[in-house]
């Protein structure tokens, strides 16, 4: 379902969403590109096509670049960096919207999976954050803070049916992070940076296709099951709230977790 996205102005900013070549990502990049009117947006994901992407936006030449590599690795994060650097950019948002679940039952969900998930899910986020930090300082002010916004899950607030136990964990230690960044990039460093999540319910996705495979569920009986608002979300909801995060409305919130969820969380 589309909804009409946070009306919020980002002429001049410049965006980093990871993960955007598809599903929910694709959904924040194209409300960035087409309804925010950014300056420019940086899609990161393994398989984005590199370099100026624009026209495959519709948008004017230069205003979106596809940058590829595998943000679980320190070159990874390298790459978005250098690429940033050699435009000459500051970084007003930088949205770390990239995840994956590995596991299986409790009896083999082993090491290997847990450390893909953390990897990716956690760690890279921590190690895009930093490295992009003079970026995010660059483009930052005290009226108008750079905003960094954690795309989490309700699986890191609450424990969901399926044996996801890496995923959910891995979720759980990236609002905490997200909250440890948001209290360092305030009160210690008096950097004026925000940092937030939002955590989706489920959005049909290549990823919450996955589920399925656990228990036959199928997306009608996940909403049936445990939505109120009676459907599931979108890449709109979720691109809604990043806009609001990102835009002068939110910049006196920090350190918060956002569920955009059809009120899942509120009947647990
Ligand atoms: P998708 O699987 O559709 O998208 C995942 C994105 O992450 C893709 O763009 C993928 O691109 C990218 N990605 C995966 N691995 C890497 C990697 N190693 N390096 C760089 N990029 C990578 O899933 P969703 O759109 O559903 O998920 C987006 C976010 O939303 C995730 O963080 C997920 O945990 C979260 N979420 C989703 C929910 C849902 O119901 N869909 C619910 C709650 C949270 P590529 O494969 O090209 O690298």
């Amino acid at each position: 379902m589309r909804v009409d996205n946070y009306a919020f102005d980002a002429s001049g900013k410049v965006v980093v969403v990871t993960g955007g070549n598809r599903g929910i990502g694709a959904g924040i990049v194209d409300a960035f590109v087409a309804k925010h009117r950014a300056r420019r947006v940086y899609v990161v994901s393994r398989s984005t096509e590199v370099g100026d992407i624009s026209t495959r936006y519709g948008a004017a030449p230069g205003s979106v670049i596809g940058i590829a590599c595998d943000l679980s690795e320190q070159r990874g994060v390298d790459v978005v960096k250098s690429a940033i650097d050699a435009r000459g950019d500051g970084v007003h948002v930088l949205v770390c919207n990239s995840g994956a679940s590995w596991g299986a039952e409790l009896e083999t969900h082993d090491e290997a999976a847990w450390m893909k998930t953390h990897k990716l899910n956690v760690v890279g986020t921590f190690l895009l954050v930093r490295a992009l930090l003079p970026m995010l300082e660059r483009a930052s002010s005290r009226t108008d803070p750079a905003r960094v916004i954690v795309i989490g899950s309700i699986a890191g607030v609450a424990p969901q049916r399926y044996p996801t136990f890496s995923y959910d964990a891995s979720k759980a230690a990236l609002h905490h992070l997200a909250r440890k960044l948001a209290d360092e990039l305030a009160a210690r460093r008096k950097l004026a940076i925000t940092v937030n999540v939002v955590a989706p319910g489920y959005v049909p996705t290549k990823m919450s296709k996955g589920l399925e495979k656990w228990d036959g569920e199928s997306g009608d009986d996940i909403v049936a099951r445990g939505v109120p608002l009676a459907r599931a979300g979108s890449p709109d909801d979720v691109a809604g709230a990043v806009a609001f995060l990102a835009s002068s409305a939110s910049s006196w919130i920090t350190g918060v977790v956002l569920p955009v969820d059809g009120g899942f969380l509120a009947k647990l």
